[in-house]
């Protein structure tokens, strides 16, 4: 395996500009080993069930690359709870379907919405809880309105909580930008933790400290694409192939503080991601 982008939004993508072909093409061009296409509402999941058959000769083109894909709710849409059935039943029913990935994203945004808080937790337990009876990792979201203190992030706290409380579910956090405090407790509940471009911005500092003190085992890197996109590309429409940028910032950033060998933290990178993609227990 090759780099792969844990987390991207070809529907979004495409209103942006670039078709789904053009993305996908790219991404294969770039040498990546797969993507996985994340669903924010419904619209978006029933998207995503169709995509694989819609571009089956594209992907066919290159067998080796893997395209998975998830249904859920993003929290800054909460306020369409009523949709949660119908976009649970896009779940049941592609359950075991080898493309399908698991559920997300879901999770807690204060820093959006906040008149939606209740229906946010509402909607994150009933995800965790369809994750845990159907035996499916979760794509976690989070992001918080107050100023910056480490541990003490109330959206991450309280996805922390909501975890807990079901427990026996995994995923990963995805597009963290918090400190070791707040990953922590997740990575020691198996979870892995994923960066998106913002790593590549000079000013990320937390987010370096982050990333060189994590353990390398829990580490994965996504686009987020369209937003987000890594220097060199920054303020560009983000796309798959670019997570390499955001992956050799990685590597470098690893490789200068700690002395770790960059081709040991790629190997390990291919392990941790495909160790989430088996997070789907068959
Ligand atoms: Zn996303």
């Amino acid at each position: 395996m090759s780099v792969f982008d844990t987390h991207c939004h070809l529907d979004i993508v495409a209103s942006q500009g670039i078709p789904v072909e053009q993305s996908l093409s790219n991404a294969m061009e770039a040498g990546l080993a797969g993507l996985v296409q994340i669903s924010t509402d419904i619209k978006s999941a029933t998207f995503n069930s169709r995509l694989e058959a819609k571009y089956s000769n594209l992907l066919q083109t290159a067998p080796d690359f893997s395209f998975r894909w998830t249904a859920g709710l993003h929290p800054e849409a909460a306020n369409e709870l009523d949709t949660l059935d119908d976009i649970f039943a896009i779940v049941r029913e592609n359950r075991d379907s080898p493309s399908f990935l698991g559920i997300g994203e879901t999770g807690l945004d204060y820093f959006h919405t906040t008149e939606f808080v209740d229906e946010q937790k509402e909607s994150l337990k009933r995800h965790l809880e369809l994750a845990k009876e159907l035996d499916l990792p979760v794509v976690i979201h989070t992001r918080d309105t107050r100023q910056y203190e480490p541990g003490k992030t109330q959206s991450v706290q309280d996805t922390l909580e909501a975890v807990r409380k079901i427990g026996g579910v995994k995923g990963v956090l995805h597009c963290f930008t918090y400190s070791y405090e707040e990953a922590m407790p997740f990575v020691d509940l198996g979870w892995k933790v994923s960066f998106s471009g913002i790593l590549t911005f000079k000013n990320s500092h937390t987010l370096h400290e982050a990333a060189a003190t994590l353990p390398l085992e829990c580490l994965m890197v996504e686009t987020d694409a369209p937003f987000l996109a890594p220097v060199p590309n920054r303020g560009k429409t983000n796309q798959p192939a670019y997570v390499v940028h955001t992956l050799e910032f990685l590597k470098k950033l690893r490789a200068e503080r700690l002395g770790e060998d960059p081709q040991k933290i790629q190997e390990q990178i291919e392990i941790n991601t495909q160790e989430f993609l088996d997070f789907k227990a068959s």
